[in-house]
């Protein structure tokens, strides 16, 4: 299987918005440009969904997943989402998800008539589950340089740092040694 997106933020919605990266800086990164991105990164993140595309754009796939960026930052700082986010995010939601189907052959794919609407719409209401559960206090900003990806640190301890420990973490423990060492 591809894994050309990070993944691991601990929510499927959480794995969604950070495909836009470095958002509220000068050089963001738009990890969806296109149709195909999108529906490779459905392939990678939505696991045995199948249908056709087209109908539902890059375009409106971008913009609901900002309005769940806005959802999401909004209810944990405890501030009001604007109207128009909560319309795009309520309306995703609404629209139907991929089905669970077998085939001839005894596999079960998740269908949907149109895939990306479909992946949208489970993305919607996983934001708004997230929202509405506890789990929201869990919500973290990676402390990666550069990084402030959203994820959700269900350790224990509650003290997790980085939104990865392949990249972000790593990378933060590699500098501690560097300056470590350059004072040695
Ligand atoms: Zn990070």
């Amino acid at each position: 299987m591809a894994t050309r997106f990070r993944q691991g933020a601990g929510r499927l919605s959480l794995d969604f918005v950070r495909t836009f990266r470095f958002r509220g800086t000068d050089h963001p990164i738009e990890e969806l440009p296109d149709l195909a991105a999108v529906t490779v990164w459905i392939d990678q993140c939505v696991p045995h969904a199948e249908g056709p595309t087209g109908a539902t754009g890059a375009a409106e796939a971008r913009a609901v997943r900002e309005a769940i960026h806005e959802l999401i930052t909004a209810a944990w700082r405890g501030e009001r989402i604007s109207a128009a986010a909560r319309d795009l995010v309520n309306g995703a939601a609404a629209r139907p998800v991929p089905v669970p189907r077998m085939d001839a052959g005894g596999g079960v794919r998740w269908h949907a008539d149109d895939l990306v609407s479909a992946a949208l719409a489970l993305l919607a209401r996983d934001a708004l589950e997230l929202v509405a559960s506890p789990h929201l206090a869990r919500l973290r900003k990676c402390a990666g340089t550069g990084c402030s990806a959203l994820f959700l640190d269900l350790s224990r301890p509650g003290k997790r740092r980085w939104c990865s420990m392949d990249h972000c973490g790593n990378r933060a423990k590699k500098e501690t040694l560097r300056r470590h060492a350059g004072r040695s």
